[in-house]
């Protein structure tokens, strides 16, 4: 087996978060459609549109790299996405689904936070300068993806709260 380096790393992590952001398209839309806010409904929408970007972004790393675009299974994303998907089943109904759903919006940001934070840095420590200024536009986006779901958390909250 080739050694693993720093450099293999940053590959496996790169085909890693693209197979997250992947399944995170699929799940964008059931969540959009389990929301009960207007202001919850867009946000999903909004950012299944900038996922779409990501990908392509992680398409033109893989290209500077040399390298065809690859999905690696994370088993992280998966089980997020799948207690998210619980969450819709047994508070479908329930004025707390919001709540439950800007929680678990953000667990997968909170992913993608860590993910992309370790891949800015790898890039840059690689020398892949190109590559860091895609992966920082996408870092961003998650960042403000975050703070968005915080601020709809609040009303949320206050929905699910009042309801009880
Ligand atoms: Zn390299
Ligand atoms: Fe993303
Ligand atoms: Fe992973
Ligand atoms: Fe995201």
């Amino acid at each position: 087996m080739a050694e693993k380096t720093l450099e293999t790393l940053f590959i496996d992590t790169l085909k890693d978060i693209y197979y997250a952001e992947r399944q995170i398209l699929k799940a964008l839309p059931k969540m959009e459609r389990a929301a009960q806010s207007p202001m919850l409904k867009d946000a999903f929408r909004g950012h299944r549109q900038e996922t779409e970007g990501q990908v392509e972004r992680l398409q033109q790393v893989f290209e500077m790299l040399g390298k065809r675009a690859q999905a690696k299974t994370c088993p992280a994303i998966d089980g997020i996405l799948e207690e998210g998907a619980e969450l819709i089943e047994e508070y479908g109904s329930s004025p707390a689904i919001d709540a439950a759903l800007a929680a678990a919006a953000q667990a997968v940001e909170h992913y993608e936070i860590a993910r992309y934070g370790a891949l800015c840095t790898w890039a840059g420590t690689l020398g892949h300068t190109d590559a860091v200024a895609l992966l920082e536009a996408t870092l961003a986006e998650e960042k403000n993806a975050d703070e968005k779901l915080s601020t709809i958390a609040e009303s949320a909250n206050s929905t699910a709260m009042a309801a009880q």
